[in-house]
């Protein structure tokens, strides 16, 4: 999902980078870049030019930073605006005060409603609610069958129509249902209506019938993102036809490039609740504007690491690490204990590390590093001697044994702490090549 966005705006930064300041030229040439590449992931046109013009407007009047190079700036610029058009806050499900709570399901067939509602089901039991579970899809050849399974899998209650129950009348099923969920004490009730395969005037009046029958708390519009503009066509029919409180984007596992997750909350100010990706009942979750931005970008929590670091480091420190760094000097171990400090007294070492671009991955692996390991690594570096610091290439077989001892720690301990400085060693590289940390003005130049 977005991959084709966050390699093309990925791009975009890179070649701003090393850039002392940004010239009018800069900004317009990059404004440029970035409308291709919204367009090339299918954002909406009005969309894209709006989003465009913010950006072309906040990075002119950006302010200058010490912390921050240009680049750094700009990533920030776009990462706010991208949060923005994905609808700011998350937008959380709204409660009916006196249970059942409502939800209606609205949207195209084949959008992924059906399984949306066991998915959906499937969260809220999770959360300690007694969801119950509406077919009143009643057009669709199976759907009924399909929710049944389904509510069996997500292990919640059903209720569907059988003869002289509401067959045949989707209102009448619907409105059954809030009595039953009552009496049988769901405090949740999720329909499931009929979609056909086109916007089609019978199923907007249907759904509306539905909707005036039982007044739901929230109708959520489900959408496929895979059609890509269409979404958009289609939002806008149901906003007409129904209306709606929220969205719910689904197949967004099968769409690289994500336009119609990034149109869709702009053209109909609804906000986007909920998000599916796969086929199986867990892939499915709240959907967080501000994560949502993050992951386009790619950078992790990037932008919270750099104001994090902003007030944390000395400044002097800093420029002197940075300078260092800049001219190319090899990353020493006493480069590596004096960033360990810097790190430990910016705050607990998993977050931090948590927060580096590319490190999501490594979260699992991270969680698991102790902050007392960090003790028995000070402690093995202070027994080095200063050119074994300098240039830890020598430090050979006999020289790991004598720091162990040293240390008091075991020669495996230091194996791997000098395997890990190796790998640190060569992130310095990399990091000085890319996007630059802070402090850092420019990367390669
Ligand atoms: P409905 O007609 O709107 O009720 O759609 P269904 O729930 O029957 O879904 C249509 C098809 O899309 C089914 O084959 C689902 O397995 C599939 N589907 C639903 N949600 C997702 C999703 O998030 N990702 C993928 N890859 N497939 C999905």
């Amino acid at each position: 999902m977005f991959e084709t966005l966050s390699d093309r705006l990925t791009s975009v930064f890179s070649s701003l980078r090393g850039k002392g300041r940004l010239s009018d030229a800069d900004i317009d040439a990059t404004a440029r870049e970035i409308r291709i590449a919204l367009l090339e992931a299918d954002v909406a046109l009005p969309v894209v030019k709006e989003f465009v013009a913010h950006i072309k407007e906040r990075a002119r009047g950006a302010e200058v930073s010490q912390a921050l190079n240009p680049a750094q700036q700009v990533v920030k610029i776009v990462n706010e605006e991208l949060i923005e058009i994905l609808g700011g806050e998350t937008r959380r499900l709204r409660l009916a005060k006196t249970p059942p709570t409502v939800i209606m399901l609205a949207g195209l067939q084949g959008a992924g409603k059906t399984t949306l509602a066991g998915k959906l089901a499937r969260w809220l039991r999770e959360q300690g609610h007694a969801p119950l579970l509406v077919a009143a899809d009643l057009q669709r050849p199976n759907a009924v069958q399909q929710l049944s399974v389904l509510a069996e899998r997500a292990q919640v209650g059903v209720y569907a129509p059988s003869p002289g129950n509401g067959e045949g009348d989707p209102v009448q099923v619907a409105r059954d249902s809030i009595e039953y969920a009552r009496h049988k004490q769901h405090d949740i009730v999720i329909i499931d209506t009929a979609g056909r395969l086109g916007i089609d005037a019978d199923m907007m009046r249907q759904a509306a019938d539905i909707r005036d029958a039982v007044s739901p708390d929230e109708v959520l519009f489900v959408v496929d993102a895979m059609i890509g503009q269409d979404a958009v066509t289609t939002a806008q029919a149901f906003m007409d036809g129904v209306g709606f409180d929220g969205v719910v984007l689904t197949k967004l596992d099968g769409d690289a490039r994500g336009g119609a997750a990034l149109s869709v909350r702009q053209i109909t100010g609804r906000p986007i609740m909920f998000a599916s990706t796969g086929e199986k009942l867990e892939d499915f979750d709240a959907f967080h504007p501000d994560r949502m931005a993050g992951r386009i970008l790619d950078m992790g929590d990037i932008l919270t690491l750099i104001e994090q670091a902003q007030r944390t480091f000395d400044e002097q420190e800093t420029a002197r690490m940075a300078g260092k760094l800049a001219s190319g000097e090899d990353f020493t171990f006493e480069d590596f204990l004096e960033q360990m400090m810097m790190v430990r007294r910016m705050g607990p070492i998993t977050n931090l590390l948590g927060m580096l671009p590319g490190m999501g991955q490594m979260r699992e692996q991270l969680n698991q590093i102790d902050e007392k390991d960090l003790d028995r690594v000070a402690a093995m570096i202070r027994s080095m001697t200063p050119a074994e610091r300098q240039n830890p290439k020598i430090i050979d077989g006999s020289r790991r044994a004598r720091i162990a001892r040293g240390s008091g720690v075991t020669v495996t301990e230091v194996n791997s702490l000098v395997t890990r400085f190796f790998d640190a060693q060569k992130m310095m590289k990399q990091m000085r090549n890319g996007m630059g940390i802070p402090g850092m003005p420019g990367g390669k130049n």
